[in-house]
C-alpha cells in the first residue's frame, strides 16, 4: 500500500491522466519534466496488471482443472449413445403410462340363480348384439300393457324380429308375480332408453292396471335386482333413474305422476357408503 500511494503522488499528472481513456492524448502530452516519472508511471501499472493476469490465469487454470472431469463426462456422452437411448427407452413406459379408464362391463358377470335367463335371439329389432362396455346407470320402465306377464312381454320383444313393428327390448322383465327374466346379456345394449341405451341397464316392470303401480312382488324383485346392479357396477342413487328422466316420457307412469313413490323406492335401495 505505501508503495502504491507513493507512486501515485510522484507526479501531478497522474490523477487526471488516469481518468482518461488509454491513448486519448497520453502520448501527445509528454511531461517536459523528464522521462523518469513517465517510465515509473508506465512500469508502475504494468506490474500489478501482470500480477493480476497471473492470478487470473492461475485461477482459470484451477477452474479448468476443476471442470475437467465434467467436461470429460460431457465429451464422453456423445461417444456412448446406446446407454442414453436405452435409458430413454426404459423410461418411456412410465412416461406414457396414462391408460384410459377401464370400462366396468367388460368382464364375465355371473348371473344370480334368482334371475331366469331367456335371452332373445340376436336380431336388429330387439337384440342388435352391440356391445355395452360401460354401465353408468339403471333405467326403470313400465311395460304399458296392463295385466300382461313377463313371458308375454318377452315374446313381444322376440316377435319384433318378424313383425318389424318397432325397435324395443330390455335387459330384464319383472312380472306381476315378481318373476325376473333376462332378455339381453349385460354385455350388450337393449333398445329401451333412447340416448341412454349406450350406457345403462334397462328394466321393464309389468303392472296389473293402467295406473301403472307395481305390485308388492314386482317391487320386491325390483329392489333386489337393482341392489345387485348397484353392487355390480358401483352405482349411486342418482344413477337409478326413470325413463322419464331420460326422455321426458311418462314412464313408468305411476312413478312419474307420484314422485314420492319413486323416492320411496330409491329409499329402499342400498348404496355403497361414500
Ligand atoms: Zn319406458
Amino acid at each position: 500500500m505505501p508503495q502504491l500511494y507513493d507512486q501515485f503522488h510522484d507526479s501531478d499528472h497522474i490523477p487526471p491522466r488516469r481518468t482518461r481513456a488509454p491513448g486519448s492524448g497520453y502520448p501527445m502530452t509528454p511531461s517536459p519534466g523528464g522521462r523518469r516519472p513517465k517510465r515509473r508511471r508506465r512500469r508502475a501499472p504494468v506490474l500489478p496488471v501482470l500480477l493480476s493476469l497471473a492470478v487470473i490465469a492461475g485461477a482459470a487454470a484451477i477452474l479448468l482443472t476443476a471442470l475437467r472431469p465434467s467436461a470429460k463426462a460431457s465429451d464422453a456422452a456423445p461417444e456412448t449413445p446406446p446407454p442414453a437411448s436405452d435409458a430413454l427407452t426404459a423410461s418411456a413406459p412410465p412416461a406414457t403410462a396414462t391408460p384410459a379408464p377401464t370400462p366396468n362391463n367388460q368382464r364375465d358377470i355371473p348371473i344370480p340363480d334368482w334371475i331366469e335367463q331367456d335371452l332373445l335371439p340376436v336380431n336388429q329389432w330387439s337384440r342388435p348384439g352391440d356391445p355395452l362396455p360401460q354401465v353408468n346407470g339403471v333405467v326403470i320402465h313400465y311395460v304399458g300393457n296392463p295385466g300382461t306377464t313377463a313371458e308375454q312381454n318377452r315374446s313381444y320383444f322376440k316377435n319384433l324380429a318378424e313383425t318389424h313393428e318397432t325397435y324395443a327390448s330390455s335387459h330384464f322383465l319383472i312380472g306381476i308375480d315378481g318373476k325376473i327374466i333376462q332378455c339381453v346379456p349385460l354385455s350388450e345394449i337393449a333398445y329401451c332408453s333412447t340416448v341412454r341405451n349406450a350406457d345403462t341397464i334397462a328394466i321393464e316392470c309389468c303392472h296389473p292396471d293402467a295406473e301403472g303401480k307395481f305390485t308388492e312382488e314386482t317391487m320386491a324383485s325390483l329392489v333386489k335386482l337393482v341392489n345387485w346392479l348397484i353392487d355390480t357396477y358401483d352405482l349411486r342413487r342418482e344413477d337409478i333413474i326413470r325413463h322419464y328422466d331420460v326422455a321426458g316420457k311418462e314412464c313408468p307412469i305411476y312413478y312419474v305422476r307420484n314422485p314420492d313413490a319413486w323416492e320411496s323406492f330409491l329409499d329402499e335401495l342400498t348404496f355403497p357408503s361414500p
